[in-house]
């Protein structure tokens, strides 16, 4: 059936500065990384993108790599996009990354200019796009050096295949290092993604510093925990989730503290009238060098449930630290 967007769209979703940029994005973002390959179900895939779009979530978050297969993620968005959403691509702000292996020989995997370029023409091809909105180097290369491929981001930019750069997975040192390289080269960092939630704050200890003072946005990825911060284990491992379907999250990672920390957490997020995942969100969006949470969902009606988080945003400065106790026992 042809796909009209909601005229509400923009009716609930905040949109937050990324960085110092002239670029907003939805304080929830929607990732590809599960649920969009070719081994899913499309009609699914469909519905969550275009009640994401539906709901204001203007970004979509992809890596060559994702799938399974990879780069078929990329495939599934160019098909929404192409029958369903081509009339919206100026409302869109989609992503794109290149650093782990996506081909065989020395060519198709980490941060040589040869590997970036190649791999992102090859992604504007699975998507049907001339441009992406912002290209990631999605991990740092510890053999080519810097210069060479911060050089890659910049030429992509200048050729006009992607508006905007950014880093994924950069330490606080790399990331102040690539952002020397890439101002002096005219082409800002836009933005960084790392992992960060609840139980995984690696970024606080240098990063967040480096994204304040250089005016670097910052989008966390896996804020659920890849649904460890959710009610979906809280008994057991149920079927249909990823710990029991991929390899990604593996079940050694629900230890009984884990769990009982998951619990816990749980019963405080009722108490605030949330949902864990909701508070796990939220606790996020409290932090101000965050712009956008980047969550992961397999069904509509987890992404709504995701989308309630913006209706409490508030700690006490109680809740904040029962919150560390239970995290960090
Ligand atoms: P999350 O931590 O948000 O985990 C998403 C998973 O949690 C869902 O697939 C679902 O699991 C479960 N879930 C989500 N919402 C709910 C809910 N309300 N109630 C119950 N369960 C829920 O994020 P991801 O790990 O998926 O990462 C998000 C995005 O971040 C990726 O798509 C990708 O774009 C990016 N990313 C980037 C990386 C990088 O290196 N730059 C690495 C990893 C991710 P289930 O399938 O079991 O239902």
């Amino acid at each position: 059936m042809h796909y009209l967007a909601s005229e509400k769209r923009y009716a609930n979703m905040l949109y937050r500065r990324c960085g110092r940029s002239g670029l907003q994005l939805p304080a929830i973002s929607l990732g590809l990384w599960h649920n969009f390959g070719s081994e899913d179900v499309f009609s699914n895939a469909r519905d969550i993108l275009l009640h994401a779009f539906d709901n204001g979530i203007t970004h979509f978050d992809l890596a060559n790599n994702y799938g399974p297969v990879p780069g078929s993620a990329e495939e599934t968005l160019g098909k929404v996009l192409k029958q369903d959403m081509s009339a919206y691509r100026d409302e869109l702000v989609i992503s794109t990354k290149a650093g782990y292996y996506m081909w065989e020989g020395p060519y198709g995997e980490w941060g040589s200019k040869k590997y970036l370029v190649s791999s992102l023409d090859q992604s504007l091809k699975r998507m049907g796009l001339e441009y992406v909105d912002i290209f990631y180097h999605h991990r740092p290369d510890p053999d080519t050096p810097m210069e060479e491929t911060m050089a890659a981001l910049d030429l992509i930019v200048r050729q006009g295949k992607a508006l905007y750069v950014g880093l994924s997975n950069y330490s606080a040192e790399e990331t102040q290092k690539a952002e020397n390289i890439l101002r002096e080269l005219g082409t800002p960092c836009l933005i960084h993604q790392p992992r960060y939630n609840l139980f995984d704050r690696w970024v606080e200890d240098g990063l967040t510093t480096v994204l304040d003072k250089r005016g670097i946005g910052c989008i966390p990825f896996s804020p659920l925990a890849q649904g460890l911060l959710t009610d979906r284990y809280l008994k057991d491992v149920p079927a249909d989730s990823r710990m029991a379907k991929a390899h990604f999250l593996k079940e050694s990672a629900l230890t009984d503290v884990k769990r009982r920390a998951i619990v816990e957490l749980n019963e405080m997020a009722q108490q605030r009238h949330q949902s864990l995942a909701q508070m796990a969100i939220a606790w996020l969006l409290c932090n101000k060098t965050v712009t956008s949470v980047l969550v992961g969902a397999s069904s509509t009606k987890q992404l709504d449930n995701n989308l309630g988080a913006l209706n409490n945003v508030e700690f006490s400065p109680e809740e904040l630290s029962k919150i560390d106790t239970i995290c960090q026992p």
